[in-house]
């Protein structure tokens, strides 16, 4: 994420803060001092164990976790991808409210003694006792928050395992967005009306919304996109370049073609693939006269023709790629492009309704 600064590794997982959070410090510092201050290391701490005990979880079951990104409004782990097994995402997301639960629970007993219940029911920052007290019942407020049947934080997606046992992972992932929806709008709503608006409600409200929409549209194209192979979708014509073409010769072929991306063949095998904004940016840089062999790729992937839709789609996202070379064992027939694949899904997603 932008504008993250790398504050550790642990696990083999970076975590990250984001600049917005370092802010939080320094406000609440200057309005209430170095409680202030405590008060926002303790959230960022119970939020990293949170962050963190989803994400050994997801490791438990083979998923890829590259960073937690710290953001003032809660942490984000970001994984690979989400098992759809319904037992291991719920596995996945009950661990990170299980740790505040667990936490609070060690706590009260220390909390209720050392604190007494004078200043442990009326948390504040006025003094000490007092702001320590605030500190105890974060655990649980974060708990209570997070278990929220708000898809896609941790009830929702809770919720989301729950109905994946009991019917078809698309439809269960639709109800999920839907109460996210009606969450994100609740929110909203509470944030509005509060005297003084509440921001920071208001805010999480239009993230839930956001996020609630993207996964949801994700997981219908993921569906969707696997019940299609490559050759269903993949265009009957298509047009190569040799390594010494020059690029004007490839700027006519643009414009004639509605091909973008080309796959680059000499003698019959596959040397290279020219994509659309390597060319723009050669041209733009040095004009027409440099050949498609300074400009090509040579590290790029290739799907067979017999490969899973899904798998192209993959390829595309993982290499930040608009189009990648269809082969049929070493022979290239085709190149699929990322136009190709969303116009199935359209198709697709159309004709349910
Ligand atoms: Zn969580």
């Amino acid at each position: 994420m932008r504008g993250s600064i790398k504050l550790f590794n642990v696990f083999g997982i970076s975590i990250k803060i984001h600049f917005t959070f370092l802010l939080l410090p320094i406000i609440f510092g200057h309005f209430y001092g170095l409680r202030g201050v405590f008060l926002i290391l303790f959230v960022f701490c119970c939020v990293t164990f949170h962050e963190l005990c989803h994400s050994l979880q997801a490791k438990h079951f083979g998923v890829k976790v590259e960073q937690i990104v710290l953001l003032p409004i809660g942490g984000v782990a970001a994984m690979k991808s989400i098992p759809e097994k319904p037992k291991e995402e719920f596995k996945i997301s009950i661990a990170g409210p299980l740790f505040n639960v667990t936490f609070a629970l060690v706590l009260f007993l220390p909390a209720y003694f050392l604190l007494g219940p004078e200043n442990l029911f009326h948390p504040g920052i006025e003094t000490w006792p007092k702001t320590f007290a605030y500190a105890f019942w974060i655990n649980p407020i974060l708990a209570v928050f997070n278990l929220l049947p708000a898809f896609p934080m941790d009830g929702g997606r809770i919720l989301r395992s729950f109905l994946a046992d009991r019917m078809e992972y698309g439809k269960a992932t639709r109800i999920a967005v839907g109460f996210g929806h009606t969450f994100a709008v609740l929110f909203g709503f509470v944030g509005l009306i509060s005297s003084p608006p509440n921001i920071i409600l208001i805010i999480i409200a239009f993230f839930i919304f956001i996020a609630a929409s993207q996964e949801g549209m994700q997981v219908d194209l993921r569906l969707t996109l696997r019940r299609f192979s490559v050759k269903d979708v993949l265009p009957e014509q298509f047009v190569s370049v040799s390594p010494s073409t020059p690029l004007s010769e490839v700027l006519a072929l643009t414009m004639h073609s509605h091909q973008e991306d080309f796959p680059v063949v000499e003698n019959g095998k596959i040397k290279g693939l020219l994509t659309r904004s390597d060319i723009i940016l050669t041209i733009h840089q040095f004009g027409v006269q440099k050949l498609v062999k300074d400009v090509m790729r040579t590290d790029f992937p290739v799907v067979q023709v017999k490969d899973p839709l899904i798998k192209a789609h993959r390829l595309m996202e993982e290499w930040q790629l608009k189009a990648i070379p269809v082969m049929r064992r070493e022979e290239v027939v085709g190149i699929v492009s990322l136009e190709d694949i969303s116009r199935v899904y359209l198709l697709m997603s159309t004709s349910k309704r």
